[in-house]
């Protein structure tokens, strides 16, 4: 099969790979109808995480079942499913909490690379979700985004508490900031403040809901959400970058006793224990726990209440990929979805 693989900085091929096989009785092997490339695999492609061998690229992924090994019960070959970056066995009393990308038995599913033809899904039963039937080929771009990047905005958008009465602000204008004002938007949120100095997304952010836009960031945005909020600040406020200045403004953008949902991949994050101290703000973040939505979000999807597959805003074919890298990488995309 044909797969990604980044083999330095910047440097990312499409070649030739093994195609998966089933190794653990509870796996299953996907054709991958739709993959995509994530703001987190910009970090390798830049160097900024290290790239030690030639690594397979992916891990957002939606499919049709091929195969899956003998102690698989729920899912069968045929099957339009979704599943997240992490596999899980969805039983252990974390997964049971809804903390699925924490289980007891986690396993990474972009070890084996989603930007691929084919791909081995472990845990299958607890991972994956099927759709009520095969999707319809429009369909498809917002299945692939419930995969990961609008899993992790609903993650940050619950987590900083996003509802009714409730003014939400997000750090971060990339796909999944933008699918956290959409997350925003659909738990009733009354005011939602994207802070985004590029017109497309800003575009995008009103089309999913955003009734503000903030185009200063660092201390000029937290003092402009502030004179938004009557000088207290928002009561939610979404992470979706994961650098210092963008966590610093999350919590300083917070009114005491409001919620930060962090779900930037914290790259160098380091908090003054002080100012957290006295801020009164929650911190909740982390992995998303995109297992924990899915079903919701698939129906949400397969009734066409929401499209958050409109953040795709450049397809290529799979052997394009490096193009892709470079699209996102030079900000001329948001996402890019990539056909195998
Ligand atoms: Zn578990």
């Amino acid at each position: 099969m044909r797969g990604a693989v980044l083999y330095a900085p910047g440097d990312v091929r499409v070649e030739d790979r093994d195609d998966p096989r089933i190794i653990e009785p509870t796996d299953a092997i996907l054709r991958l109808s739709a993959t995509c490339v994530c703001g987190s695999d910009l970090w390798p492609y830049r160097g900024l995480d290290a790239v030690q061998d030639p690594f397979p690229m992916g891990h957002e992924y939606a499919g049709i079942v091929e195969e899956v090994g003998s102690q698989v019960t729920t899912i069968t070959p045929g099957q339009f499913v979704v599943g997240s970056f992490f596999a899980s066995d969805n039983t252990c009393p974390i997964c049971q909490a809804g903390y699925q990308s924490s289980c007891i038995n986690r396993v990474g599913v972009g070890e084996n690379g989603a930007q691929a033809e084919s791909l081995r899904v472990p845990l299958a039963d607890g991972t994956l979700v099927a759709t009520p039937d095969l999707p319809s080929d429009d369909l498809v771009p917002s299945l692939l985004a419930a995969s990961d990047v609008l899993g992790t905005g609903w993650f940050g958008a619950v987590a900083a508490e996003a509802g009714p009465g409730k003014t939400v602000a997000v750090v971060g204008d990339g796909a999944v900031g933008l699918l956290a004002v959409l997350a925003a938007s659909q738990l009733g949120a009354e005011r939602i403040i994207a802070m985004s100095r590029h017109e497309p997304r800003q575009r995008l952010a009103v089309e999913f809901g955003a009734t503000d836009i903030v185009t200063e960031r660092g201390d000029d945005g937290v003092a402009r959400i502030k004179e938004l909020t009557s000088g207290l600040g928002a009561h939610s406020v979404v992470e979706a970058v994961g650098t210092q200045e963008s966590m610093l403004q999350a919590i300083r953008s917070t009114r005491p006793g409001g919620h930060v949902g962090y779900v930037g991949v914290a790259h160098g994050v380091e908090l003054p224990g002080t100012e957290l101290f006295f801020s009164h703000v929650h911190l909740h973040g982390g992995p998303a726990p995109v297992r924990r939505f899915l079903p919701e979000l698939i129906d949400l999807i397969w009734n066409r209440r929401i499209d958050p597959g409109k953040v795709f805003d450049l397809e290529l074919p799979l052997d394009q990929a490096a193009e892709g890298y470079r699209a996102m990488d030079e900000r001329r995309a948001i996402k890019v979805l990539l056909r195998p």
